[in-house]
């Protein structure tokens, strides 16, 4: 049989654009794909728009678990804080400047600069270090306050929070031990973002699984939170080099 032309269109399902193709295909098949989580459905040019939203309708949860997966992986970049990088601390470019240390290694902001004291003879993993300590100790000024007031809306206590360097999740929950671990690197973002990951692990303390119920809450207590997780995930995290 001769292959007709693939005709493209556009549906919206529940709130979810999905990118139509009409081709020579036997069944429907949905794809979601990364990294910016858009929907395709492929299809046979005889199946109505109709059919195609019923299609997808009966697929949300399915799309939204896809979504879900695609979000919490965070492909891995470089970075290595040398004198004239930009490095972010809260959504804000800093340009790394090194001085040598009187005492002590350290870092601080100074104006638009995130300045590295170093020794001679400190390389790559010293300014690494000192960045990632840099961070922890923002994220712990500010998280604990973020905590105290999303356990009281939501309902539910947070036992423990740690942060580490992540490459392929942003945060991550214990559900037993009501522990949650936040990527360092979250620390570089907005503040927003940090409170949208912060959110969906307790959540997650209320409901285990990305099902309904779950995203049902997400919207419930903070309702841009895909804006906020498509801004995150715009910029996935550097990988440091050591
Ligand atoms: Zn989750």
């Amino acid at each position: 049989m001769a292959n007709r032309r693939e005709r493209h269109s556009k549906i919206q399902v529940a709130g979810f654009e999905v990118n139509v193709v009409r081709k020579g295909v036997k069944n429907l098949n949905l794809s979601v794909r990364p990294p910016d989580g858009r929907i395709r459905l492929a299809m046979p040019h005889r199946v109505t728009n109709t059919e195609a939203r019923e299609f997808i309708s009966s697929r949300i949860d399915w799309i939204r678990r896809q979504r879900q997966s695609i979000a919490d992986s965070v492909p891995p970049r470089m970075h290595s804080y040398t004198d004239g990088d930009i490095a972010r601390v809260w959504g804000v470019g800093h340009t790394v400047r090194s001085v040598p240390a009187i005492n002590r290694r350290g870092a601080f902001r100074d104006g638009g600069d995130l300045v590295l004291a170093l020794r001679s003879g400190d390389g790559s993993s010293q300014r690494i270090a000192l960045v990632d300590g840099f961070l922890r100790k923002e994220l712990h000024r500010v998280l604990p306050d973020l905590v105290t007031s999303w356990e009281s809306v939501i309902g539910v206590n947070v036992a423990e929070f740690r942060f580490r360097k992540m490459r392929t999740r942003w945060g991550s929950c214990n559900i037993e031990r009501r522990r949650i671990w936040l990527n360092l690197e979250l620390g570089t973002r907005a503040v927003e973002s940090l409170e949208s990951v912060l959110v969906h692990e307790m959540v997650h303390l209320v409901e285990r699984r990305h099902n309904a119920r779950f995203y049902g809450l997400m919207d419930q207590y903070l309702p841009d939170w895909r804006h906020r997780r498509t801004l995150l995930n715009a910029s996935p995290p550097p990988v440091s080099v050591t």
